[in-house]
C-alpha cells in the first residue's frame, strides 16, 4: 500500500482518538525510521520513550526471536522462566520485594491502586481508601487511572469515575489541604512527562515522604514514562532518595513490547493473595524476555552516559533563539518555546526529526544510547525550526 492510501484507509477504519502526523513508519534501524517513501527520520521520540535502544536494536531482539522460538505465551496459572528472571532483576536493582506484572502504564497503576487501598483494608478496615494524587500528573486512561491523573481536562463525558481521588499542589501546603483520616496513598510522578516534563522539588519529596511513613500512608511512585533509565537513573525517585512502598512502570521496560510492572515494596509485599488480581497476558514471556534484555543493559556506566548525554542536549537548546525554558532530566526533556509546541514538532518532522509535544512544550524522549552525531543533528534542525 503507498503512502496516501494507507493515510486515507486509517481515517476511514480507525477510531479517530489521534491527532496523527503525517508520518507513515515503514521500517527502522538505531535511531533511524524510514518512512513508506524511503524518507529518513532521526528519531527522538521513541514511541513516547518506548523503543529506549532505538529501532530493532539487535540485542532486544535476539532476546525476542530466541523466546518466540520456544513459547510464545504460557497463562499466568504456570511458571515461567522469562517472568521469573525480569521479576528478580527489577528487585535486584529496585529494592522492591516482589512485582506484578500488566501489559500497560495504566494497568501498572490499576494495580498499584488496588494494593494501597487493600493494604489499608486489610490493617484498618474499609473506608481508608482515599488516594491523593497531584495537579497536572498524568497516570493513564482507563477510568480509574483518568480518575486519578490531576487534570480536569480528563474528567469529562465518562463519568461517573470511581470515587476516592484527591488532587493536590506539589507542596505540604497541598497535601496538607486534600489529606484526611481517609487517606491510603499519594501518587506522584517525580518527573510530570504528559504535563510538560517538569521534575519535582526534592525538599518536597522529602517532606512528603517523611509525612506519609509516620501515618503509614503509602507512597507510590509512577514510574511509567520517567523509569527504567529514562532521567539518567534506573527509577527517577532514586535521583531525589525517595523509598516508595509501590513503584509502576511500563513504557521503555519491554523496549518495543507491551509490559507494565508494579512493583510492591516490604510493606505491601504480601498484600495481593491469590485471586486478588490477575491478567490473561501480562507477564507475557516474550515481552518478559525482551525487558530483561533491557533491564540487564541499564548499568551505572550506561545512566551516567543518560546524564552526560542529557546536560548537553539542555545545554545546547538552551541557547537557541526564541527558546524560553529547557525543563527535565537525562533524556526526558521538555522544551518551552515561543512558538507553538505542535507548529515546532510538524516543521521538525518536515526536516527529517521526530519529536513530541506535551502541554504546549517540545518534549524530547531520544533512545539512551543517541550517539553525538545524532544529538548535533537534532540540535541543527531545533535551531532552523525554533530560531526562524
Ligand atoms: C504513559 C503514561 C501512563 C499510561 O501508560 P499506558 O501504557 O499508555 O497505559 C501512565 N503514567 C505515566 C506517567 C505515563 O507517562
Amino acid at each position: 500500500m503507498d503512502k496516501a492510501q494507507i493515510m486515507s484507509d486509517d481515517e476511514k477504519y480507525i477510531a479517530n482518538t489521534y491527532a496523527r502526523f503525517g508520518l507513515v513508519a515503514e521500517r527502522g534501524e538505531g535511531g533511524a525510521i524510514y518512512d513508506a517513501d524511503g524518507k529518513e527520520y532521526l528519531d527522538f521520540s521513541t514511541g513516547i520513550g518506548v523503543n529506549i535502544f532505538g529501532l530493532c536494536d539487535r540485542k532486544w531482539q535476539e532476546a525476542v526471536i530466541g523466546q518466540i522460538g520456544r513459547i510464545q505465551h504460557v497463562c499466568n496459572l504456570y511458571y515461567s522462566e522469562p517472568q521469573t528472571k525480569l521479576a528478580k532483576a527489577l528487585c535486584r536493582k529496585t529494592g522492591a520485594a516482589k512485582v506484578f506484572f500488566g501489559n500497560s502504564g495504566a494497568e501498572a497503576n490499576e494495580c498499584a491502586i488496588k494494593v494501597a487501598r487493600k493494604y489499608s483494608h486489610d490493617k484498618y478496615g474499609g473506608g481508608r481508601y482515599e488516594i491523593i494524587t497531584l495537579n497536572n500528573s498524568f497516570h493513564g486512561r482507563t477510568l480509574a487511572t483518568l480518575a486519578a491523573t490531576g487534570q480536569d481536562a480528563f474528567h469529562r463525558y465518562f463519568g461517573p469515575f470511581p470515587e476516592g481521588f484527591r488532587y493536590a499542589e506539589p507542596t505540604m501546603k497541598g497535601i496538607l489541604e486534600q489529606y484526611t483520616d481517609k487517606t491510603c496513598a499519594v501518587m506522584v510522578e517525580v518527573v510530570q512527562g504528559e504535563s510538560g516534563v517538569n521534575a519535582l522539588d526534592g525538599g518536597f519529596l522529602k517532606e512528603l515522604q517523611t509525612f506519609l511513613k509516620e501515618r503509614d500512608i503509602l507512597l507510590i511512585c509512577d514510574e511509567v514514562q520517567c523509569g527504567n533509565g529514562r532521567t539518567g537513573y534506573m527509577y527517577a525517585y532514586e535521583a531525589f532518595g525517595l523509598e516508595p512502598d509501590i513503584v509502576t512502570t511500563a513504557k521503555g521496560l519491554g523496549g518495543g513490547l507491551p509490559i507494565g510492572a508494579c512493583m510492591l515494596f516490604d510493606k505491601c509485599k504480601n498484600t495481593l493473595g491469590a485471586g486478588d488480581h490477575g491478567t490473561t497476558f501480562g507477564g507475557n514471556p516474550i515481552a518478559c524476555a525482551g525487558a530483561l534484555s533491557i533491564v540487564e543493559r541499564l548499568s551505572d556506566d550506561l545512566l551516567a552516559e543518560v546524564r552526560g548525554k542529557g546536560a548537553y542536549l539542555k545545554e545546547h537548546i538552551s541557547r537557541i533563539r526564541n527558546v524560553l525554558s529547557v525543563s527535565g532530566m537525562g533524556l526526558m526533556i521538555g522544551i518551552e518555546t515561543k512558538k507553538s509546541a505542535r507548529d515546532v514538532a510538524e516543521k521538525c518532522l518536515k526536516k527529517g526529526l521526530i519529536v513530541l509535544t506535551a502541554h504546549g512544550k517540545v518534549r524530547l524522549l531520544p533512545p539512551l544510547n543517541v550517539s553525538k552525531a545524532e544529538m548535533d543533528e537534532a540540535i541543527a534542525i531545533l535551531n532552523e525550526v525554533i530560531a526562524e
